[in-house]
């Protein structure tokens, strides 16, 4: 199920198909819990009645011989083979699921209404259901292996969401046309069978039939078969889906060996006025390059990098392999990054280990994904360029004290997108710009419970295994920290921090008190308040611990002149809101960049 597809209709629906029943279906109300007391009591549960029209419950034999149960198969896809035709838009999904013991006879997926030629093993499945945006494919009952599913598609020119998700073909720069079918979080199922779990990954092979000549991007290590035919194979590092789902093409755009960086290959795809590869600087990029890779490992999809410029709304999409960037990067302002291209492409780039090769367990672990692939850009942007780190860091900042979720908020965000253009200011910000100024080791802590929590065999993780990962590297308990900052429902709630200077007998004192809306709530935080006097000034930094205890902190503070101004956090390193606003956030939320 979607966590955040609004308005799904979940009526039933039947498919017929022309294969006879077999004898040995069985009742379509057991479930896998019931299956498990069958074991136990057989003829009990052979008389308990259910209201379907199917046959009664009999164990039955496999073909290998094994007993098998019937039920639903958890849903396992191994490997997904995607062939697509982007002039007819006809897809064709076969989808090679893994059985486990005890087995079953059915399996449910997510798939469109109006997939056809459906095929279990080769042959008609016995059974379909269509339940909203479910499918339940019923077949020969099987104790353990591998069952091969197919089903054909056609797929609607259309987006979905208010998002780019979906097969477009849009006008691009030198007169050309840009074909792009984009996935993404709990997407897949758009264009054909699918499983759209977010921590589901696997392998895949596409194969997209295209114009003569036409050049054509997807996953994984990729193949020109002939003038109308791109194979993509992604089969070693498995991929989720959310990214792997993809197919670009433009036959205007050139390909340029732009960058070789010990055998990692940056190749660029763009029509001839094409000005992202031009706008970047190759040493900055090698240099770059070079850091991600000692850091995180060898580029987990080959040493083959395609970068590809596109009229997309989105800054950029991290394809496994592929990176989608706007191509009218290097004309925006540079409003909310300093650079915009290079930003953009090294955030595209961490994604390839934090998002592909590790990617989400849930929806809402979108945080976790941007916020590291924010954060790792900006500790380099820092060690180079500091001014546009700390530009960066004043655009997180306002992204999240205008955010309405908490980054890891129990809802499910309706639109997502709400929810996911936040999370590059929440997820920054909260996770780990915060966590700087409260852990002992600073950034070098921190970049260590990435490194770790980026490491070990690709598979999907939590936010929640993040802060495992934070607290191990550091030694520091951040239950607190996580309560009050991360985790929640409804409104996100920030702290606003109020001032007072007073100046008694000779010695001035500042007084600090943090609230919130939520009474006797307290966060964990270390703010800096900034006394300014004619000619002085002076950063006194307020530390309210990981596990405060009150909300308010007064210090003695050295300073001679009146104090003509306070400011606080100038340096936008915590969440909050703005005490002149009475305790609202009346600030108008930035620009929301998806990239
Ligand atoms: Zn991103």
């Amino acid at each position: 199920m979607h966590a955040f597809r609004a308005g799904v209709a979940h009526a039933t629906r039947r498919i017929s198909w022309s294969t006879p029943v077999p004898q040995t279906l069985f009742p379509s109300c057991m479930t896998r819990g019931l299956r498990v007391t069958l074991v136990v009591a057989p003829l009990f549960m052979n008389v308990v009645g259910c209201d379907s029209d199917r046959n009664a419950l009999v164990p039955i034999q496999d073909s290998g011989g094994s007993i098998v149960l019937p039920g639903d198969i958890p849903t396992d896809v191994q490997e997904y083979h995607y062939a697509f035709n982007l002039g007819t838009r006809e897809a064709h999904s076969k989808l090679n699921l893994n059985v486990a013991p005890p087995g079953g006879d059915c399996v449910t997926l997510h798939a469109p209404t109006g997939i056809s030629d459906l095929r279990w093993n080769g042959a008609a499945p016995v059974d379909a259901e269509q339940d909203g945006g479910s499918l339940r494919i019923c077949g020969p009952s099987l104790y353990a292996g591998q069952i091969i599913l197919e089903g054909r598609f056609l797929v609607p020119e259309q987006t979905y969401d208010f998002t780019p998700v979906g097969f477009t073909r849009t006008q691009a720069r030198d007169n050309t046309v840009f074909s792009y079918l984009l996935g993404w979080v709990e997407q897949c199922d758009r264009f054909g069978l699918c499983d759209d779990s977010p921590a589901s990954q696997a392998r895949f092979v596409l194969d997209v039939t295209h114009a003569r000549g036409e050049l054509t991007l997807c996953p994984g290590q990729r193949t020109q078969v002939s003038q109308t035919h791109t194979r993509c194979e992604l089969l070693q590092t498995p991929a989720p889906t959310y990214s792997a789902f993809a197919i670009a093409s433009n036959p205007g755009w050139n390909r340029t060996e732009w960058l070789n960086v010990d055998g990692t290959k940056l190749i660029f795809f763009e029509t001839q006025s094409g000005r992202l590869a031009r706008s970047l600087s190759k040493p900055e990029m090698t240099d770059f390059l070079r850091w991600a890779k000692n850091l995180l490992g060898p580029l987990p999809y080959g040493q083959e990098l395609r970068i590809a410029g596109a009229p997309t709304h989105w800054l950029g999409m991290e394809h496994p392999a592929n990176i989608i960037l706007r191509d009218t990067l290097p004309d925006l302002p540079n409003r909310e990054y300093a650079n915009m291209t290079r930003h953009v492409l090294m955030h595209e780039i961490i994604h390839q280990w934090a998002g592909n090769r590790i990617t989400m367990a849930h929806a809402t672990d979108f945080s976790w994904k941007e916020g590291i692939a924010e954060y790792l850009t900006y500790v380099y942007e820092l060690s180079k360029w500091p001014a546009d780190a700390a530009k960066t860091r004043a655009h997180w900042d306002r992204l999240a004290r205008t955010a309405m979720y908490y980054p890891g908020t129990s809802d499910n965000p309706v639109p997502f997108l709400t929810f996911a253009g936040e999370t590059y200011g929440t997820g920054s910000m909260i996770f780990f710009v915060q966590l700087e100024d409260l852990l002992p080791g600073g950034q070098e802590t921190i970049v260590r419970a990435i490194t770790d929590f980026l490491s070990g065999p690709p598979r999907a993780r939590s936010v929640a295994e993040l802060q495992g990962a934070l607290e191990q590297a550091s030694g520091e308990d951040l239950g607190d920290y996580f309560q009050a900052w991360v985790y929640g429902t409804g409104d996100a709630d920030w702290p606003t921090f109020q001032t007072d200077a007073v100046r008694a007998n000779g010695e001035l004192s500042l007084t600090v008190t943090q609230s919130a809306l939520q009474p006797g709530k307290l966060y964990p935080a270390k703010v800096v308040i900034r006394l300014k006097g004619d000619t002085q000034e002076l950063d006194v930094p307020i530390d309210f611990g990981l596990h405060p205890t009150t909300g308010t902190i007064t210090v003695s503070v050295p300073f001679e002149e009146d104090v003509k101004s306070i400011g606080v956090d100038p340096e936008n390193r915590v969440v909050s809101w703005n005490a002149n606003a009475s305790l609202s956030p009346l600030e108008a939320p930035p620009q929301h960049w998806i990239f």
